[in-house]
């Protein structure tokens, strides 16, 4: 497989996708340049599934900028919540009165052949799954996972069961069958709106800016795309988030 022809592939179900790595370079220097983000001003930490294939653009980031602080989970959701938000906020460093936070978080899709939720892992025949989590709720479906019972052994599956609900009510209502795409860009919306909400309340006493880069990572056999959702710029001065792409 051809990387452009698979990146063509890739454009027709996320036109904005790019090679992560290439994506995430350019975001750290955009962040330096524009935005006054260094290694020692900021402190990187991100929202992402445990999934191991997501770590090549996390692992960058995290030699680009330090260190790294975790506050996802299963999925790709931010598990971490408040508490771990509010944990982080007070783990960044400060140069000469500038302090910065940077969070980049969202769910991913493999891609293989066509086929989306799959993806081949190096030592592996089979193709796999990916996500793992969000695929498993997908193929249930809403009568199965609104009866499902309640296991604390379990908790952040459950979350995402929780928040992929109503999507399920709807297929269940139309009859047709939940898809792993649409399933993978309605949590996308999902992250951004509960990250947007605990990031309202940072700016009444988080003295820094806060760069928030979300976005779909999809994974394939020549590594990882990344498709943005947003990126944005939080600034106490500012009530309000400012949208730069
Ligand atoms: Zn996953």
């Amino acid at each position: 497989m051809n990387s452009d022809i698979l990146k063509e592939e890739i454009n027709k179900t996320f036109p904005n996708a790019e090679i992560g790595r290439i994506f995430f370079a350019k975001q750290s220097i955009l962040l330096e340049e524009k935005y006054g983000f260094t290694p020692e001003n900021t402190r990187f930490a991100e929202g992402g599934c445990c999934d191991e294939i997501n770590e090549p653009e996390y692992q960058f980031m995290e030699s680009r900028w330090k260190a790294r602080f975790k506050f996802g989970g299963l999925a790709g959701y931010c598990h971490g919540g408040r508490t771990g938000l509010n944990a982080v906020s007070h783990h960044v460093p400060e140069v000469d009165g500038q302090k910065n936070l940077l969070l980049i978080a969202g769910p991913h899709i493999g891609y293989h052949n066509g086929s989306w939720g799959k993806v081949p892992r190096p030592g592996q025949k089979e193709i796999t799954i990916s996500c793992g989590s969000l695929s498993a709720i997908i193929t249930a479906g809403y009568e199965k996972i609104i009866n499902k019972p309640s296991d604390h052994l379990d908790r952040q599956q459950q979350t995402i069961e929780q928040l992929m609900l109503p999507y399920l009510k709807t297929c269940n209502e139309d009859n047709k069958a939940p898809n792993v795409i649409e399933g993978t860009k309605y949590l996308m919306v999902q992250v951004d709106r509960d990250l947007k909400s605990i990031l309202q309340n940072f700016k009444n006493f988080f003295n820094g800016k806060i760069a928030v880069i979300t976005g779909i990572t999809i994974n394939t056999e020549l590594g990882n795309y990344f498709s943005v959702s947003t990126f944005d710029v939080l600034e106490k001065a500012k009530d309000i988030l400012t949208q730069i792409l």
